[in-house]
């Protein structure tokens, strides 16, 4: 959830760290701290809010003339941001930072302190460099080893000890990689924090205990293990934000491009896709935006090819009991790879023996290497918390997959494939209309509870258009089926509500028009997104009409600029939303 970079080599860390801290804000920002280390000093500064808050206590303090270091940008899972619950944590010998939950530190706790370790934070993390600190008697692999064993639950440590001169490294569900530099090295969370300075990195796997000097040596209970080493093929500048005030609206405007590259190798061949017919049936397991993404996929899926899907969230399929009583595919998606509970979600259903397909964004990312197959989406890095190009790919991937189940099913289309080709132009339109969004973010941006409603795909899309304006707004907004509404929520509408119906679905499209007749009755204020021309209304945006298969790519652009807009009137945070964090990567 949160980032940690490390640094061993020939140049005082702080600009590595701090700057490396920077690019990994995105994943969790609620407070920071660096340590630096120098012969057996060591020198910890943390702070509470943004890194820049933490830049400025480390730039007014003298700092250790160190060559190693840690770093960590929190979010918290145990205990409030505060500087005592930030980290890097100290215990005895100890330094580290720590990504993840210990889930047993408790228990933990409460034995360390019958002992008479003394706790100077509320953190799980403290816990575990306690853990780490007993074992220590001056073999640092030794205590990680026994210390680990000891630990239940996801961690990523960047550690130092007092009296060695080395930085050490273990991961459990948590990601984490190691980077060579010219005589230096790296740890970091992603690629993304030290990419400045290198692409060539190995990822660490499950329990692997790197042990860092001049070189890297990393053993996996104590035997010796042969790293591979990775180009990374993000680069640098596209880190930028190119001129755009926001992440957020920069990622936006990326649609039509990243559309394109992940399309291309599927026109006229949807060879590369795997048929979905063979199976009897689809879970599509995921958590957030991809979980809506999902949504769709199942909408599309089964209308079109008669196949039965089911959506879950990944943080319940974990749990519950699962029926795999026919021949099953799950589909899990994931921008980052990393999402803990969708992690989890896979490995259940691997250990039921199930097929398992992953629709991913960052390759190398643990689901992209343990799900029994992958489709990769090309969004490239995605920085502003709230998901939209990545959540747009994955969107097209699962309209691609219903499309090609939908001819193994009979289906004789032949002008889809073509429209396919259209889709990044129309994208691109669409996201030139940008004063249509900003009206309609003017005309609502005050509320406080604003409503979507659609049916079938409709319905679909508008959960994830309610859901990115909650993110980033913080309007309570809540998406319904159009029909529902009047089943009891209908009476929060009053004077002036915004309603946001989304009305693509040429089938049923009389009866939602119904349903915004009786919000408007209700003194409703109506927005309509449709493929038609809907008149009567205080605002419209008509979007070109499309096969089902894609109609949803054209619509969701709206939702997201409009949602960016309303943010940006409220004058929020828009690419850091308070309490978010990107990469979930704790349950
Ligand atoms: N569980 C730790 C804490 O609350 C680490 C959270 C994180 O991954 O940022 O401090």
């Amino acid at each position: 959830m949160c980032g940690i970079v490390g640094y061993k080599g020939k140049q005082q860390p702080k600009e590595i760290l701090i700057e490396g801290l920077k690019n990994l804000e995105y994943r969790g920002y609620d407070s920071s701290g660096i340590a630096l280390k120098d012969g057996n000093e060591i020198q910890v500064i943390r702070s509470v809010g943004k890194i820049s808050c933490l830049e400025e206590k480390v730039n007014s303090e003298k700092l250790l003339d160190a060559r190693m270091g840690i770093a960590h940008t929190r979010w918290a899972t145990h205990g409030v941001p505060s500087v005592e619950n930030a980290h890097p944590h100290r215990v005895g010998k100890v330094t580290l930072v720590h990504n993840g939950i210990i889930e047993n530190a408790s228990e933990l706790k409460e034995k360390l302190l019958k002992e008479g370790v003394v706790f100077n934070s509320e953190t799980d993390t403290e816990v575990a460099c306690a853990v780490i600190n007993k074992y220590y008697e001056g073999d640092a692999v030794k205590a990680i080893n026994k210390a680990i064993k000891e630990l239940k639950g996801s961690y990523a440590f960047c550690i130092f000890f007092e009296d060695s001169d080395k930085l050490y490294a273990v991961r459990k569900d948590s990601p984490l990689i190691v980077g060579y530099g010219d005589d230096e090295i790296y740890v970091a969370s992603d690629i993304a924090a030290i990419i400045n300075y290198t692409n060539q990195y190995s990822l660490l796997e499950e329990n692997e205990v790197c042990e860092i000097d001049k070189d890297v040596k990393v053993t996996l209970n104590g035997k010796k293990v042969k790293k591979e080493i990775l180009t990374a093929t993000i680069s640098a500048d596209s880190k930028d934000k190119c001129g755009y005030e926001h992440y957020m609206l920069k990622e936006i405007m990326e649609e039509p491009v990243v559309l394109e590259k992940t399309l291309k190798p599927y026109v006229d061949n949807l060879d590369k896709l795997p048929d979905l017919t063979e199976y009897e049936e689809i879970h599509i397991v995921a958590c957030g935006s991809a979980m809506y993404a999902g949504m769709i996929g199942k909408t599309l899926i089964e209308e079109n090819a008669n196949l039965r899907v089911t959506v879950e969230v990944a943080s319940e399929y974990r749990y519950k009991k699962v029926i795999y009583d026919r021949k099953t595919l799950v589909i899990l998606i994931s921008q980052s790879g990393e999402t803990a509970d969708t992690i989890a979600a896979m490995r259940k259903a691997k250990m039921a023996g199930i097929e398992t397909l992953a629709i991913v964004n960052v390759v190398g990312s643990t689901i992209a290497r343990e799900s029994g197959s992958q489709i990769f989406i090309e969004a490239g890095p995605e920085i502003a918390v709230a998901t939209t190009k990545a959540y747009m790919l994955q969107v097209a991937i699962l309209s691609l997959l219903a499309y090609k189940a939908a001819l193994s099913s009979g289906l004789d289309d032949k002008n889809v494939m073509a429209e396919i080709k259209k889709i990044p132009r129309m994208v691109r339109e669409i996201l030139d209309r940008r004063d249509d969004y900003l009206e309609i973010a003017k005309a609502i941006y005050k509320r406080e509870d604003i409503f979507f409603i659609g049916r079938k795909i409709d319905y679909a899309v508008s959960m994830e258009g309610s859901l990115k304006l909650k993110e980033v707004s913080y309007i309570h907004s809540e998406a319904y089926q159009a029909g529902e509404l009047k089943h009891g929520t209908i009476s929060l509408v009053d004077d002036g509500t915004p309603v946001i119906s989304i009305i693509t679905d040429k089938d049923i499209r009389e009866k939602t028009i119904s349903n915004v007749q009786e919000v408007k009755a209700r003194g409703a204020k109506c927005i309509i997104i449709s493929n038609e021309e809907i008149t009567g209304y205080d605002h419209l945006i008509q979007v070109p009409e499309m096969s089902n298969f894609f109609q949803p790519l054209v619509v969701v652009p709206c939702l997201q600029l409009i949602a960016y807009e309303v943010a940006k009137l409220r004058g929020c945070d828009i690419d850091k939303p308070k309490n978010l964090a990107k990469s979930v990567t704790v349950e």
